[in-house]
């Protein structure tokens, strides 16, 4: 297995993930019994590994040698894919500064994939996030599906495969990987290093273990209890919201509305906990700080704080200007979210 650490992801040598495994034989019998698809979609929650998977199965269907059911890792092939140029592997992502992949990418791509393998073996093509092809690249993709050139096999990765076309999902054989259970996902990055804040971190990261690795690995989350501190100074004035939000604003924006967004469903869980006692936080190790933010709040407001949350994640994929969306959702949160709180709960949802 591939040396991994903290923040930086292992390579596709490390697969079979723990939480892979079946899925991994079930791809490798087509290979064996030669019935590989010509088109694969490969699903799943993000990071749970699904890219090393397509490049680990992308390897062992170009190996000469297999060993039992994995790419050799030193035959000629194994040696030219592990260096990053196999002739007969081809990667498609987004371009550098674009939003979406576009139709002369995959023009280009089934241009390149319609020629003679250069290696006598199959072609493949890893396509990444499959969900990123705007229309148009979608029906010039559709074509290459329709009429597959002999010994080319794609992989479509996605953890959105609901927007895809369904012309392009209905010519893929589905491959779902399984979002690993959390004792899974725990075991594994204990075996990396062992921390205890792992289960939050799995958490934040939407129980995605390899993003749970990343997000180790960022200064944001490291510093993470004292963003939740800071929370609490805003709301007793001892800090200004729009200096805050500047300050803030040079982060992520999604991993800061992230880190907002567990911090309010975890308010929302203890603001409940008479009902569902006792509450499973996501930031277990903010317990206090939590049970400090709660005072003065209600569930109506915090509901309606995370549904602004939600939004303003939504935005987030978008050109926007990340300090004036934080200035108006700490503003909201140091005025203690009066303004969503001003209906009477009775009426909550009539
Ligand atoms: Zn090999």
């Amino acid at each position: 297995m591939a040396v991994n650490t903290v923040g930086a992801l292992p390579d596709w040598r490390a697969v079979p993930l723990p939480w892979q495994t079946s899925l991994w034989q079930r791809a490798g019998t087509w290979l064996q019994s030669g019935r590989l698809p010509h088109a694969l979609m490969l699903t799943g929650v993000e990071g749970s590994g699904k890219q090393l998977f397509a490049n680990a199965f992308a390897a062992l269907t170009l190996c000469r040698l297999p060993e039992n059911g994995r790419a050799c890792g030193h035959c000629p092939s194994c040696r030219q894919f592990a260096a990053g140029g196999h002739p007969d592997y081809h990667y498609l992502t987004l371009a550098e500064e674009k939003s979406a992949i576009l139709v002369d990418q995959i023009r280009e791509l089934c241009a390149t994939l319609a020629l003679t393998s250069l290696h006598g073996g199959r072609k493949l093509a890893v396509l990444s996030p499959a969900d990123a092809m705007n229309s148009n690249a979608a029906n010039s993709l559709l074509k290459t599906l329709e009429e597959p050139a002999p010994d080319t096999v794609l992989i479509l990765v996605t953890a959105q495969p609901a927007r895809l076309p369904a012309t392009i999902r209905s010519r893929c054989q589905m491959l779902s990987m399984p979002a690993p259970a959390t004792h899974t996902a725990l075991d594994w990055l204990n075996g990396v290093e062992s921390r205890s804040d792992w289960p939050a971190l799995l958490g934040i990261a939407g129980g995605g273990p390899l993003h749970a690795l990343q997000l180790a690995g960022t200064q944001l989350v490291r510093e993470r209890l004292g963003l939740f501190q800071m929370l609490l100074d805003l709301r007793s004035n001892k800090l200004n919201p729009l200096q805050c939000a500047g300050e803030l604003s040079r982060a992520p924006l999604p991993l800061v509305l992230r880190l907002l967004q567990t911090w309010t469903m975890d308010l929302v869980r203890l603001a409940s906990a008479a009902w569902t006692s006792p509450p499973v936080l996501i930031n277990a190790d903010a317990h206090a700080l939590l049970q400090s933010a709660l005072v003065g709040l209600n569930l109506r407001a915090l509901h309606a704080y995370l549904g602004r949350l939600n939004r303003a994640t939504a935005l987030a994929a978008t050109p926007v200007n990340a300090q004036l969306l934080l200035e108006d959702l700490l503003l909201q949160w140091a005025e203690g979210l009066g303004s969503l709180n001003t209906a009477p709960l009775a009426t909550a949802g009539g």
